[in-house]
């Protein structure tokens, strides 16, 4: 499938815009030999040089320590390929699918889950493998949902999109496409009206945003946001919980009201995936339990995520977190962390 984006690929064009020391280099080069490598203009633009903790450039700008991977890790590490039915499908629960159309994306963060399997020109399906995984849901009646991810799928050209969404909408038991992207905020200029109305069909369509810092929502990012928006179809956030990226409160506070003040509601906080490479860019369970629960103490409902497991080997995501109530039910926590006692139903 064709990809109609152009990001900054190669680790030259990153060190022409300075985002990379020249010493550097050639540690760079063997990280991109390894895992691919690209940021978009729009991306690139939010870097401050002068920054070495860039919470931007942390995400995108490979790092040595990428090649150091640790035995905990894997290349599949939330065991997509256990659960692959046929080419393009990950089904895992019962409801829903995974439909991966395309490897590549606008942007490879350096963090990313998939990162085995995604790169430019990867993973993407044939005609006659597409064909097939519409048949796999077309024969499977309890197939409520199918989740357009990849790579992003908002790289494809919306005719491609378009003739997708119109086979998904032909299925009478798919009620719910859902897309899962970083494009908006990535390439904000490729969400196009007639993007939009490539998702838009007789079935709910729902778009869910990967966002992790709340410098990516940018002006054009919020307007890109807004045509989705505008034309009917809602939109959820994920964020991966990152160190040295929005792992304090204040960030990540700040990133999820501005997520609910573009119409966003925030739904997941990934607890980060065992992906090789990536150790530095994780935090501890402990941490992000804390972290959730400052968020609770000082923030709108509106500003909750559901912070997430996926559980290494394919078991799904489960929510890890932090209970507020004790095991036997008799105390419940308050936002200010104060205990108070719940009453047992009258004979238990
Ligand atoms: C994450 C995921 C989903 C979606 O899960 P929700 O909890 O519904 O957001 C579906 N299928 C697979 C295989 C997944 O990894
Ligand atoms: S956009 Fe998603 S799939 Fe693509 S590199 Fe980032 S985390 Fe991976």
């Amino acid at each position: 499938m064709t990809v109609a984006t152009k990001p900054l690929r190669a680790i030259s064009e990153l060190i022409e815009g300075e985002f990379v020391n020249r010493d550097r280099l050639a540690a760079l080069e063997a990280v991109a030999a390894r895992y691919a490598v690209a940021i978009t203009p729009a991306m690139a633009g939010l870097i401050d040089p002068s920054d070495p903790h860039d919470p931007i450039a942390r995400q995108f700008i490979p790092d040595m320590r990428e090649l150091q991977s640790q035995p905990e890790e894997s290349g599949d590490p939330i065991g997509d390929e256990v659960h692959s039915p046929v080419e393009g499908i990950v089904h895992r629960y019962p409801d829903r699918v995974l439909l991966k159309l395309v490897g590549a994306c606008a942007v490879y963060c350096r963090f990313c889950f998939r990162r085995e399997m995604v790169g430019p020109g990867r993973g993407g399906l044939s005609r006659a493998a597409l064909a097939a995984a519409l048949d796999y849901i077309r024969n499977t009646p309890q197939i409520w949902e199918v989740i357009l991810t990849g790579g992003d799928p908002l790289v494809l050209s919306p005719r491609r999109l378009r003739d997708v969404t119109t086979r998904l909408a032909a299925i009478d038991h798919v009620k719910v496409i859902r897309v899962h992207t970083r494009i908006p905020i990535a390439a904000p200029g490729l969400v196009s009206p007639a993007l939009v109305r490539a998702l838009k069909s007789d079935k709910a369509a729902f778009v869910v945003l990967h966002a992790n810092h709340p410098r990516e929502l940018t002006g054009d990012a919020r307007a890109a946001i807004a045509r989705f928006i505008d034309a009917g179809i809602p939109m959820l956030s994920q964020s991966v919980l990152l160190r040295g990226v929005n792992d304090d409160v204040e960030t990540l506070g700040a990133l999820m009201r501005t997520l609910i003040e573009c119409r966003i509601k925030p739904y997941y906080l990934h607890h980060a995936d065992l992906a090789p490479g990536t150790a530095h860019m994780r935090t501890s369970i402990a941490a992000g339990q804390s972290l959730m629960r400052a968020l609770h103490g000082r923030h709108s409902g509106l500003c909750q995520p559901a912070y997430v497991l996926d559980i290494p080997g394919g078991y799904g995501k489960s929510p890890i977190g932090p209970s507020y109530l004790s095991a036997d039910c008799s105390m419940v926590e308050d936002f200010n962390g104060r205990r108070h006692a719940y009453p047992p139903r009258p004979g238990d």
